[in-house]
């Protein structure tokens, strides 16, 4: 699908073609987007919001409308609740850090769950500590799905906030978040999701959702790396404390007292990555033209047949079989370490993670160092897949 939009793609690895499948790590991206950054710095490179000068005002129309084309892909209510941030670790910190610094108190609770992304919990246990709050975890089973029925017990009246991943880089399991957000505002709590491993694979509606906050970044789809959006309701972000201090952000200072710009950019400190933004619209438009719906049709085919492929190797084990799953096959062969199948895999021109893929959590309650994780994109074909599992067997034949 669209594979020669990847220019590298082309490229080899130790002389060997180059089967990349790390993208739950980063996507590669499209010639569409390299151009729509050189463009920028090419034609209209300027600060926005500032100048009254021309490029500054084209620049300021190119960021805004890309603003308009994140609402749009994630159906948020209005511009104002996105909010652009270097990536989704920046988001979570922002809304873990604003959102504590408001709301959370001592006795307080903040419940997350057992398979996320480091970046979703040691900002919350951050929060937790500075507050005298206390973190809670909800487990999930050895398939690797949330023990949801355990949800509503675990929230008490000193719940503030719960905080999930849509999908888990490491299991790749779908949570199901629409039930998660449903209970939990049943006890009226809000839901932030950590949507990082979502946003390029599965269609996202923020309001249908009805989630209080979204976080994702832009190089996972397709976007350059540096860029990210933090979606909150406005009701939140209004009376959220700032995250960071510094132009852009201000109505009015004075050394007696400043007030704050209105929304979205209260939220947004200092002089952003306005090619990185653009970049990121180019990447959404990307996606859309070709249809999320298709890629994720396409990434499941994809994800099935090599798992089928793959459980027919001796002594294969998943980590990670949801019933719900997107393209990421985290994996063990026997007792071989996971890094020496992925210095083996890398000779043979093949880019797969491997370890704990921040998610330590995980892999303790697995009992296991790491994993070697197999992720795709929407460029990735099933010949890759058979040079993976075949590269899988000519390593595991020469280690064992
Ligand atoms: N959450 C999840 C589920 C992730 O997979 C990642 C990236 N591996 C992050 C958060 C953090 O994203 P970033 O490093 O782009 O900020």
């Amino acid at each position: 699908m669209n594979r020669s939009d990847f220019p590298i793609l082309q490229e080899k690895v130790y002389n060997k073609p180059l089967v990349y499948l790390d993208n739950a790590a980063t996507t590669q991206k499209p010639q569409v987007v390299i151009d729509a950054l050189n463009d920028y710095y090419l034609r209209i490179n300027s600060n926005i919001h500032r100048g009254v000068h021309c490029l500054s005002q084209l620049a300021t129309n190119e960021f805004e409308q890309a603003r308009e084309a994140v609402r749009q892909y994630i159906n948020a209510g209005s511009t104002q609740e996105v909010i652009f941030t270097r990536g989704a670790t920046e988001s979570i910190n922002l809304v873990a850090s604003s959102f504590g610094r408001t709301y959370l108190h001592a006795g307080d609770e903040v419940i997350v769950s057992e398979m996320e992304h480091h970046s979703n919990i040691v900002p919350w246990q951050l929060a937790c500590e500075e507050r005298g709050a206390k973190l809670k975890v909800l487990p999930f089973n050895d398939n690797g799905e949330l023990r949801i029925s355990e949800l509503d017990s675990l929230i008490t009246d000193r719940t503030k906030i719960v905080a999930m991943a849509h999908v888990s880089n490491s299991l790749g399991t779908v949570n199901p978040i629409t039930e998660v957000i449903r209970i939990a505002h049943a006890r009226n709590v809000p839901v932030l999701i950590d949507g990082a491993q979502a946003v390029a694979h599965c269609p996202v509606d923020v309001q249908a959702l009805d989630c209080d906050f979204y976080c994702f970044s832009g190089h996972k789809m397709y976007a350059p790396m540096g860029i990210g959006v933090m979606y909150g309701k406005e009701r939140w972000l209004n009376e959220m404390r700032p995250y960071q201090g510094g132009g852009e952000m201000i109505k009015d200072v004075t050394f007696e007292k400043t007030t704050y710009n209105d929304l979205p950019f209260k939220f947004e400190a200092g002089t952003p990555s306005v090619g990185d933004v653009i970049g990121l619209r180019k990447a959404i438009e990307y996606i859309q033209d070709i249809s999320l719906e298709k890629i994720a049709a396409y990434e499941q085919k994809l994800l099935i047949y090599t798992t089928e492929k793959l459980a027919k190797i001796d002594r294969m084990r998943f980590i990670g079989e949801a019933a719900h799953k997107t393209g990421v096959i985290s994996f063990l062969v026997g007792d071989i370490h996971p890094y020496d199948m992925g210095v083996l895999l890398d000779h043979q021109g093949i880019a797969v993670r491997t370890g704990h893929h921040c998610t330590q959590p995980v892999m303790t309650h697995f009992g296991i160092p790491g994993t070697i994780r197999a992720s795709f994109g929407l460029y990735n074909t099933f010949e890759e897949a058979d040079a993976l599992v075949e590269a899988v067997v000519k390593a595991k034949n020469m280690l064992s």
